[in-house]
């Protein structure tokens, strides 16, 4: 073998091991018959298939319930291999306990394969009114998408809190306002104390404050589900965690920027002296995308607090 042909080899050889650890879909085990994917904290690329978010998986006597399905048939597709890797058994049921991307457009692949989908009527509505938006946003980064067909829910669930029991596992899917996104709830499992926050909380990066967002009920909603005695956080984005996590990276942020902004909104101080003024928080500083999304955020949530006064 000459030189130039195994420095070829090795080199291709290193970037086949290197794609293939890129685009490794596993789960982790949160609690008995409780396990999370946990994805990136990246951005959504083609490689990651748009699953940059955490998923859930619940075994149970009648099989698999999947907190959340995906985004579009593909990323379906691997969080389906990962269930059947950990057992081999049908999945019976999607909750979705959001209406970004990721977090409901696989529910038509797992519908055609017979799962029932499960969500609270305010995501329903939600994910109805920004299924095109998302696609047309989502193409260009995750091509896998193409072709992805909108299905919402089966079972629309109507209250801001409902027991369900399926396969003999107790849950509860709990809305307590608007988040991330309108219609934002959580998935809690009260006999193995596993809470799925969805977008309520992000951990180890910096959460995300959008148009259609509502950082003041968002804060709201954190405050009234930290009563829950959770022990286990599956958070919408980072590592599975605890309370004090959550506290430190989510719902002290969110109360320091609804408090601070509102304080400013009420001065009438205008937006450039909000965001100057409050543009260097070293607490939160080493959260991931920090210095894309924290200045940002300051500016969408005083403009929305200026214009409420
Ligand atoms: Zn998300």
């Amino acid at each position: 073998m000459n030189k130039l042909y195994r420095y070829l080899l090795v080199a291709g050889l290193a970037v086949i091991s290197f794609a293939s650890q890129a685009m490794e879909f596993s789960a982790q085990k949160v609690a008995d018959g409780v396990y999370a994917y946990v994805g990136p904290i990246t951005d959504r690329t083609p490689e990651n298939l748009g699953l940059n978010n955490n998923i859930g998986f619940i075994d149970t006597a009648d099989g698999w319930v999947l907190v959340d399905s995906g985004a579009g048939d593909a990323a379906a597709k691997k969080l389906e291999a990962i269930a059947k890797g950990i057992k081999n058994q049908p999945i019976v049921a999607v909750i979705n306990i959001g209406s970004q991307d990721h977090r409901w457009l696989g529910n038509d692949y797992f519908s055609k394969q017979g799962a029932k989908i499960y969500a609270f009527k305010k995501s329903v509505k939600t994910q109805a009114k920004m299924f095109n938006q998302q696609l047309d946003r989502l193409l260009p980064k995750v091509p896998a998408l193409k072709g992805v067909q909108m299905k919402t829910a089966d079972v629309v669930l109507e209250e801001a809190s409902n027991s369900l029991t399926i396969g003999g596992v107790e849950m509860q899917l709990n809305y307590y306002g608007d988040a991330h996104f309108p219609g934002d709830s959580v998935l809690w499992l009260p006999q193995q104390k596993v809470l799925f926050t969805g977008d309520i909380v992000y951990l180890d990066r910096m959460l995300g404050v959008h148009p259609w967002s509502n950082p003041v009920t968002w804060n709201e909603a954190y405050q009234q589900m930290r009563q829950l005695p959770s022990e286990y956080i599956v958070p919408g984005h980072g590592k599975v965690s605890d309370w004090k996590q959550a506290d430190a990276e989510t719902g002290d942020y969110l109360k320091k920027l609804v408090e601070k902004m509102t304080a400013q909104a009420e001065d009438f101080a205008g937006v450039n002296s909000a965001v100057s003024e409050n543009s260097d928080w070293p607490e939160f500083k080493h959260l991931e995308h920090y210095d894309s999304w924290h200045k940002q955020n300051l500016n969408r949530t005083y403009l929305k607090l200026e214009a409420s006064m």
